[in-house]
């Protein structure tokens, strides 16, 4: 892409209501757009870096077998009167709205309502089952507090997928392929030595559930880190029982701020009975189906790899998630050589399958490397009359700061 294309702008101030580091950074470098508190739009880098993240967590639940899909958003509260999560002293985040000739509809706040009514239609015996359901989707909270730039949003793209296993036994062996989905995810998102597996409260069903913690001042939770065993337990669990429980020593855990990246939990039967969902075993018994869910945020994933990344002249991404693989930066001359030599580049490296931003705009030297720190892609190549002049062109790398020279022809 042709940087004179590209309509976002860079600027020098972030909203003087805007509090994340975040957000800040990812307005500034034309990621996103704040529309008000807790809502974003999503421009061009940013929705390029959100579908590499997109991508990765869907190669990860595609190969434990997670079959996608999309939800509607609208909710027949039908379905959630049948849970008892209908009613706002229940889930508290509910935006709820109305029709024209009456009847209430809420928005979205998670599925494990209308998945398991859906999946009525189509688990009838033993032999429907097992089944991993999940989806890319926009969930409606209204969060009292969206402080946390895009981790926090009122309206937030989530991933959540949903197991269907015969018993207890079935669903753990697939909770666990899960959980390692999961730490495959943080890692190849560049976060994974910062994430950490945490027991937190199980609900209704099961004793703990595990959140996928990442480590980051900017987090709104409090874990109690394992370093040696990579565990964590959530301040909000922690007491002697639940350390004795897990083996551990209180005076073996270091306390530490964290943002809640993931989330994985045990349901059991919690929503199959209220629904009505069950199956026909070998006997011909009717049971009902055992359920876990599973959940990301893509947007909050991205949130804290801005969090944990960025330095003060702007965002560093990973590879995996950057929007671009290499920014061309061309330090254009009188003579037109610059320009020829760096369009030159430009296609060759486009025509190898590589992702290039080319800045071709017509711009000083000091704004377009300012730019480019703020953009932040990991690998940046510089041509200007010097670096031609012996043939070479500049490589820089974004996170290190390490400077090559290439050799050009
Ligand atoms: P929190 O405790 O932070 O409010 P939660 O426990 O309500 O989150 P879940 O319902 O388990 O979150 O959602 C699954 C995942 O979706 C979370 O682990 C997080 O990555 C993401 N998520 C939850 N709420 C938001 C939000 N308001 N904005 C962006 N992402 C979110
Ligand atoms: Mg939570």
């Amino acid at each position: 892409m042709k940087q004179s294309q590209l309509f976002t702008k860079t600027r020098r101030e972030a909203p003087k209501d805007e509090v994340a580091t975040n957000a800040q950074l990812l307005i500034r470098a034309g990621y996103v757009h704040k529309e008000m508190a807790g809502v974003y739009s999503f421009l061009p880098l940013g929705l390029r870096a959100l579908n590499k993240i997109v991508g990765i967590i869907r190669e990860e639940m595609d190969a434990i077998g997670g079959q996608e899909v999309s939800l509607a958003a609208l909710q027949d509260k039908k379905a959630w009167e049948a849970s008892g999560r209908w009613s706002d002293d229940v889930i508290d985040v509910w935006f709820k709205t109305s029709l024209k000739n009456g009847g209430e509809l809420g928005l979205g706040t998670t599925h494990e309502e209308p998945l398991t009514a859906l999946m009525k239609d189509h688990i009838r015996s033993f032999r429907d089952l097992p089944a991993a359901v999940y989806q890319f989707q926009t969930k409606f909270r209204n969060e009292t507090r969206a402080k946390s730039g895009i981790m926090r949003g009122r309206e937030f793209l989530m991933k959540d997928l949903y197991s269907f296993n015969v018993d207890e036994k079935a669903h753990a062996e697939f909770y666990e392929k899960a959980k390692a989905a999961y730490v495959r995810i943080f890692d190849r998102l560049g976060i994974g030595d910062k994430t950490y597996v945490t027991f937190a409260s199980g609900g209704s069903f099961s004793k703990y559930s595990h959140e996928f913690q990442t480590v980051s001042e900017a987090g709104e939770d409090t874990i109690y880190v394992h370093e040696g065993k990579r565990i964590a337990v959530n301040k909000e669990v922690l007491n002697d029982e639940v350390l004795d429980n897990l083996g551990l020593k209180r005076g073996d855990l270091v306390e530490m701020k964290a943002i809640e990246t993931g989330n994985i939990f045990t349901l059991g039967a919690r929503y199959s009975e209220a629904l009505g969902l069950s199956y026909k075993d070998a006997e011909g018994k009717s049971v009902p189906v055992f359920m876990g869910s599973y959940g990301i945020g893509p947007g909050r994933a991205m949130g804290a790899i801005v969090e944990l990344l960025s330095d003060e002249r702007g965002l560093v991404w990973p590879e995996s998630v950057a929007p671009f693989g290499v920014h061309l930066v061309a330090l254009f001359d009188e003579g037109g050589a610059v320009k020829r030599a760096a369009d030159e580049l430009y296609a060759k490296l486009t025509e190898e399958g590589v992702e290039v931003l080319y800045d071709d705009r017509d711009a000083s030297a000091g704004e377009k490397f300012g730019d480019a720190d703020l953009i932040g892609i990991p690998k940046r190549y510089v041509i200007s009359a010097k670096t031609l002049k012996d043939g070479h062109v500049e490589v820089k790398d974004r996170a290190t700061g390490k400077v090559s020279m290439e050799r050009f022809s």
